[in-house]
């Protein structure tokens, strides 16, 4: 062991600028490691305390240097560049009790990350105990119940392969590399939640390691105030070990893909936008998104669909689509569900920056409309993307108080991107999507937790609207020392 973590260290001498940097700031004295505080200063995890954690585990534990640290501390947002002191790779709830026992001791700065989606960073950190969740994935389908139980830190496509393979379905987001974990507690929006409600809603229960480092199963009977709180409350009350989803019957033929038209009709694919996502049947998933990207002169609006309705209906439901403007390209068809939840995974920037705005919408009136059509012309070239990503439908038909997540009028959720090389500075260009984000924002009501920057979470209370009290209050009992505090934070009162 004292060969291992020795080695660890030599191992980890500086193969990059950014990493010479980090290693100088947390560097290993004497087979100690320096670590980051909750409070921000600087710890000693000493060696023998670091091998006493790494004996206790049946997964790994990777200082920097480590093969598969690197991949562990990375993100999706490749601007988020941070170095943890130590990972935890579990495999299983014990391991994970063990790891956030360590952290509460020492008040060590800790991060979670399951599929590393946060558009913030905020599975990874400088300086403190990340639980890298790659390591616990796995579906079971419980095709007589009708119940998913998923693993915290699994990805989307295992939850669509295993239950679709069985005839049944769950709402899950767009991209199906995003995390179960984070996607989940946080709300899930996707293609079927104007159907079944968010991914959210059709949580029945959740096994959850809590700050005090035990193992708590929460439903609507045990632990009903841990339930309530973790739909809609992120990771603000521990590790979720493992998801029991509710599903659905849903034959696997939908019909959808992208219907795109040039950037110049704009102005009439918003306005129709404003209209028919509005008074779409249930089964009728709409995003509209405009993108300008970077280095090509040309931009597109498109539409995204995904309807899950009986297939003879479709043509009449789609048929308005195609006579909102003069589309350059159809894409949309007969698809797999399964194929179609894939068919935006490459939509992610790996080799970029990126930053974004966002906030609910409860309604596009038209000056909404023109504010998008006489603006966004400007973007081009900023590597910039607007997005509305549908909403409504079952999501408005829970009541606001039923689980954390507050914002069930909106009509979607309206998002703004831009996108850098990670060759340049972020300053300018957060500074620019900021500025233009400006004269849309009193257009929305809230926004999404799980988009949650350093930025809006410093307004996170009046987010969660009326249910920030209750919030606070399972805060106190679960996370009194808010030890789980990267995410859209609740503040402890206790
Ligand atoms: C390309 C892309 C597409 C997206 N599409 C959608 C979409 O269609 N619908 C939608 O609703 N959202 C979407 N999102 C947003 C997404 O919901 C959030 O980014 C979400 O946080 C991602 O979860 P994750 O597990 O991948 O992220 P991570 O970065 O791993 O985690 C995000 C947060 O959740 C916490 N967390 C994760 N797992 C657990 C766990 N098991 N227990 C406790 N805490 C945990 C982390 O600590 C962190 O605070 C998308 C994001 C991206 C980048």
């Amino acid at each position: 062991m004292q060969t291992a973590l020795g080695a660890a260290a030599v191992a980890a001498l500086p193969t990059s600028a950014a990493l010479a940097q980090a290693v100088q700031t947390l560097s290993r004295v004497d087979g100690a490691v320096e670590a980051i505080g909750l409070d921000g200063r600087k710890l000693t995890l000493e060696h023998a305390a670091l091998e006493e954690l790494r004996d206790s585990l049946q997964g790994r534990l990777l200082l920097p240097g480590h093969e598969g640290y690197d991949a562990a501390r990375r993100v999706v947002n490749a601007g988020i560049d941070k170095y943890p002191a130590l990972v935890v790779q579990p495999t299983g709830a014990s391991d994970v009790m063990r790891a956030v026992e360590f952290a509460r001791q020492r008040d060590l700065l800790l991060a979670v990350k399951c599929g590393g989606h946060s558009y913030g960073g905020k599975s990874t950190c400088d300086g403190g105990l990340q639980i890298d969740l790659s390591t616990l994935r796995g579906t079971h389908v419980d095709a007589r119940t009708r119940r998913a139980h998923v693993a915290g830190g699994s990805l989307l496509a295992s939850l669509d392969h295993e239950a679709m393979a069985q005839g049944l379905v769950t709402t899950a987001g767009t991209v199906s590399h995003t995390g179960v974990g984070g996607l989940t507690l946080g709300g899930g929006f996707g293609r079927l939640a104007r159907r079944f409600g968010l991914a959210l809603d059709n949580v029945t229960a959740v096994d959850i390691v809590t700050a005090d480092g035990k193992l708590v199963h929460a439903n609507a009977e045990e632990h009903p105030d841990l339930y309530w709180g973790v739909r809609g409350g992120g990771g603000n009350f521990g590790v979720v070990t493992r998801f029991e989803f509710q599903l659905h019957p849903m034959k696997r033929t939908v019909v959808g893909g992208d219907l795109l038209f040039p950037l110049s009709q704009l102005r009439d694919i918003a306005r129709f936008y404003a209209d028919y996502s509005r008074q779409a049947p249930d089964e009728l998933y709409l995003d509209m998104m405009a993108n300008s990207p970077i280095g090509k002169p040309d931009g597109i609006v498109g539409m995204h669909v995904c309807y899950s309705g009986p297939e003879e209906k479709a043509e009449a439901v789609l048929a308005p689509l195609y006579k909102a403007g003069k589309p350059i390209r159809d894409g949309i068809e007969r698809r797999d569900y399964v194929a179609i939840q894939q068919i935006h995974d490459n939509s992610d920037p790996r080799n970029h920056a990126q930053y974004l705005k966002s906030g609910f919408i409860n309604e596009l009136p038209d000056a909404l409309v023109d504010l998008i059509a006489d603006n966004f012309d400007g973007f081009v070239e900023r590597g910039t993307m607007l997005a509305f990503q549908h909403a409504g439908g079952a999501i408005s038909r829970v009541p606001a108080d039923a689980t954390a997540f507050a914002q069930r009028k909106a009509i979607a959720n309206m998002l703004f991107f831009v996108r850098w090389p990670l060759a340049e500075s972020p300053e300018q260009h957060v500074a620019y999507i900021r500025e233009e984000w400006k004269p849309f924002e009193r257009f929305t009501d809230g926004w999404y937790a799980n988009e949650v920057t350093n930025e809006s979470a410093r307004v996170v209370g009046g987010n969660y609207q009326g249910n920030y009290e209750r919030l606070v209050q399972v805060k106190n009992r679960y996370d009194p020392g808010n030890l789980f505090r990267l995410n859209a934070n609740v503040q402890p009162t206790a």
